[in-house]
């Protein structure tokens, strides 16, 4: 079966001979205090950075999973007031983090399948954190990155918070712009999920700082504070997923030698015949209308009948492709566009889409 869900999903082609050779070097075993793990911890700081081009000065921490990444955002940067960029339920998930942590978090809401427009937005002048889904997994919408840059660009007061959980590694964000830039490993990296990689500005940990120093409650064990002392000794505060980070560090390395360029290339060509295709299918229609607005790695289709019946057929095929999400379950289908994913698998799922 090769899995086009949006997450998890089908692993990277490396990651099988990666678990294999972890079991037979112990690699679950290793104390997580032990050089074995100081050397894991400081490959994957060189080669995400190198990856994805993020400043050296930024610090990556390791967490349970994106959605752990928003509560700790919420909790080390904002002492009152957040603002959110609403448009599908993770954006949702991240303004609620905010709501049930007892901040007075603010949003702009967009409709399902929509991005925003930059001149209809008013970002209160004291939003201490703006919180946006670059890419909406449950609607298949991207928000350009020269929006993100506008928006840190035009609010230079504010951390910015952006979450690329399903678009990493493929979008090229300008980090210096940014404070707080989170993901999953289960999405685009290709690997399994309990992994979430948390990536933060000097000013975003100076914030967490002040908070804490002012008496604010900014969380226990993983407050920036104890992340930040562990992380200085290539360590993590509690026994991490070791296994994950291990397979993360391989994976981080073979993507360096695919060169990220051509990952891009190539994800830009999948999503070209994934959109193409089914702009001409005579029983599905693309989801997202404004092409500005349509993601490379998450593409949304509308069925006429109960997509479940669709998705029986396709996998049939040995091919599975996500539901719709929440209340749009029945009437959607996503796929995904990840590295794992080749321009031949793309080719051999759409031609078994001929004959719904
Ligand atoms: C999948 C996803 C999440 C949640 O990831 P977890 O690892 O389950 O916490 C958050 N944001 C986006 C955009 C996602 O696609």
């Amino acid at each position: 079966m090769i899995y086009f869900t949006p997450g998890p999903s089908q692993l990277y082609p490396t990651v099988k001979k990666h678990i294999l050779n972890a079991l037979k070097h112990d690699i679950a075993s290793i104390s997580h205090r032990s050089e074995a793990f100081h050397e894991i911890i400081r490959d994957i700081n060189t080669s995400l950075k190198l990856l994805l081009s993020i400043p050296d000065e930024y610090q990556i921490f390791f967490l349970s999973s994106a959605t752990e990444c928003m509560e700790r955002i919420i909790e080390n940067c904002v002492h009152k007031k957040s603002f959110h960029f609403v448009n599908g339920a993770f954006s949702k998930r991240f303004y609620s983090v905010a709501a049930d942590l007892k901040k007075s978090p603010l949003s702009h809401d967009a409709n399902s399948g929509e991005g925003f427009e930059f001149k209809n937005i008013k970002i209160p002048k004291n939003s201490e954190l703006i919180a946006i889904t670059q890419n909406e997994t449950s609607t298949g919408v991207a928000i350009p990155v020269e929006f993100i840059n506008k928006l840190s660009n035009y609010n230079p007061e504010s951390l910015i918070a952006v979450d690329i959980t399903s678009s990493v590694p493929y979008v090229n964000l300008d980090y210096s712009k940014l404070d707080c830039v989170f993901f999953s490993v289960q999405k685009g990296f290709g690997l399994p999920s309990g992994l979430g990689v948390l990536i933060v500005s000097p000013r975003a940990l100076k914030k967490s700082g002040m908070l804490q120093g002012k008496g604010v409650n900014i969380g226990s064990y993983h407050k920036f504070s104890s992340m930040l002392a562990q992380s200085q000794k290539l360590q993590t505060v509690e026994t991490p997923n070791i296994l994950g980070l291990y397979l993360f560090e391989k994976v981080l390395k073979d993507m360096l030698d695919m060169d990220i360029e051509n990952i891009r290339l190539e994800t830009d060509k999948k999503a070209d015949m994934l959109y193409e295709y089914f702009k001409k299918h005579q029983k599905l229609k693309l989801f997202v209308v404004d092409k500005r607005y349509r993601s490379k790695t998450a593409i949304v289709v509308m069925t006429q009948s109960p997509s479940a019946q669709i998705i029986d057929k396709i996998k049939k095929g040995g091919y599975l492709v996500g539901s719709g999400y929440g209340s749009l379950r029945q009437n959607q289908i996503r796929i995904a566009n990840f590295p794992s994913h080749t321009l031949k698998n793309v080719d051999n799922l759409l031609l078994s889409f001929n004959d719904l």
